[in-house]
């Protein structure tokens, strides 16, 4: 817009400005010419024909009808013959100043009281020294209606062209745009929850259907590639369980061997203690592995999760009795949700257990909780067609700058703690795997030293709703047991 405000602006200055130079250019052409054969014709003749013969010839030539142009000659300051008076504006030529005999020839402009008027003198020496000045002048009000009329036009119509430029260029745009808008928010959403989906060809014939297409070819292989590397994790983490699960019962068989030596006896304490660690990675990790597979399947149904949760930390009492936790669970009834009971269940326990072992058992030991009693809270709760399961603690807590990062794999935040408690760093990375599944959210939010609140969001199932009723995409989702997303 700023630039075809700039190119009419131009174009009508150019306009304007060439068209006054013209037309003051011809009014002046038109009085020279006049002044000119005035002296050529008759003043010239002055020495042979006397005065009274040249007026004579003068005034026959030019009428004294008004006009807008007027022709005066004049000597002294006195006035030997002009035409009438300039009519349409009226203009008296008694207002306009009598050239002194001195005065150069040449243009100049008058202001009268009717108008402005452009005349051109042409002295004219006699034979007797007298000086005759010729005026031919013409009244400019007729240039300057042109001229205004042409500047009202060019405004009016720089101003809608611009109006309409502006406007046609935005829907123009907007069109053309519109596909790259479409194909920017598919964009932003795939890879989201998974990179199964691709983004829509728009038939525009040009680069962006080319673009699309090689970008759609671009997620294939990624998705290629990760599909393999997933499974390739999958695989391993099965492969390792195998030999893990032999070299256990061969240690456990070595170590009933009678008349051991300490020493040897306690090698293979601790041998059995790491291969226990290994197993409950390579496990955790095939867990996870598959569920990015999509090899594992959910048995999805209508359950109870305030039961469930209610059972599950009961079941867990004994581990926070061990510690001389306090821990409590508090439920409304009822709350039920579409989802895999254990899989469900093992979110709790790794909530549950992280909560337990993060958790400092009497504050006297602990200089960061002086003063509290170490204890863990279960609530189930109802938000907005959700339903809200929280773990919260009073333990450790986690730094701000770490926080973002503990549902990544293998991340231990504390990791001395972590692993003396037999931890991985796969606890919530399961869990938010499974909830993901579940089309929920999980979130956490912890003060380093003032404890930790996890938070797992899970859609409700809606009232009146059961799983044979189940809105159509869930039916066939409970009919086919739908394959888990990845994380
Ligand atoms: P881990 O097996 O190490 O517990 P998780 O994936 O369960 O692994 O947790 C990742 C990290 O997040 C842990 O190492 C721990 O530092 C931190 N964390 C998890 N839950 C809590 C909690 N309730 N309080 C303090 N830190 C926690």
């Amino acid at each position: 817009m700023g630039l075809l405000a700039v190119a009419l602006s131009v174009f009508s200055i150019a306009i304007y400005g060439g068209l006054r130079t013209y037309l003051n250019q011809s009014l002046q052409r038109g009085l020279a010419a006049t002044a000119n054969t005035l002296v050529r014709d008759f003043l010239a003749k002055l020495p042979q024909k006397g005065e009274t013969w040249v007026l004579g010839e003068i005034r026959e030539s030019y009428a004294a009808t008004a006009t807008d142009h007027f022709v005066r000659l004049s000597v002294d300051g006195r006035v030997l013959y002009q035409t009438s008076d300039m009519h349409d504006p009226t203009i008296q030529l008694s207002d306009l100043a009598l050239p002194a005999s001195s005065s150069p020839g040449g243009y100049h402009r008058q202001r009268a009281k009717g108008g402005r008027v452009l005349v051109y003198l042409q002295p004219f020496t006699g034979p007797d020294g007298r000086v005759f000045q010729v005026e031919a002048g013409t009244s400019l009000y007729a240039v300057t209606q042109t001229l205004r009329w042409l500047e009202k036009i060019l405004v009016l119509a720089t101003v809608v062209i611009l109006v309409f430029a502006t406007l046609g260029g935005y829907f123009l745009m907007e069109h053309a745009l519109r596909p790259l808008v479409t194909l920017t928010e598919k964009a932003a959403n795939i890879g989201r929850t998974r990179l199964g989906e691709r983004l829509p060809v728009i038939p525009t014939r040009d680069e962006l259907e080319r673009l699309t297409h090689s970008l759609n070819s671009m997620i294939d292989r990624m998705e290629q590639s990760l599909d393999h590397n997933r499974r390739f994790s999958a695989d391993a983490s099965h492969e390792l369980r195998t030999p893990l699960t032999i070299m256990r019962g061969e240690l456990e068989e070595m170590l009933r061997i009678d008349d051991l030596p300490p020493e040897a006896v306690g090698n293979l304490l601790s041998t059995l203690d790491e291969i226990d660690r290994m197993s409950r990675i390579v496990n955790s990790l095939m867990a996870i592995t598959r569920l990015d597979a999509g090899g594992e399947r959910m048995n999805l149904e209508k359950i109870d999760l305030s039961a469930i949760v209610e059972a599950t930390t009961e079941h867990l009492r004994l581990l926070a009795d061990e510690k001389h936790l306090l821990l409590g669970c508090s439920s409304e009834p009822e709350i039920v949700v579409f989802g895999d009971a254990m899989r469900l269940k093992q979110v709790i326990v790794n909530l549950v257990v992280n909560a337990i072992k993060y958790t400092p058992s009497d504050a006297s030991t602990e200089g960061d909780a002086v003063g509290r009693h170490g204890s863990v809270l279960v609530t189930v709760s109802t938000t907005d067609g959700f339903a809200k399961l929280q773990v919260t603690d009073n333990g450790i807590g986690i730094s701000e700058e770490t926080l973002p990062r503990v549902f990544d794999r293998f991340y231990r935040a504390d990791f001395a703690r972590s692993r003396d408690a037999g931890g991985v760093g796969l606890g919530l990375a399961i869990v938010k795997s499974i909830v993901t599944a579940h089309e929920g959210s999980v979130s956490i939010e912890s003060v380093l030293g003032q404890g930790s609140t996890v938070t797992v969001l899970l859609p409700l199932l809606k009232a009146g709703q059961t799983v044979g009723s189940a809105s159509p995409e869930e039916a066939a989702v409970s009919e086919k047991q739908i394959r888990l997303q990845s994380v």
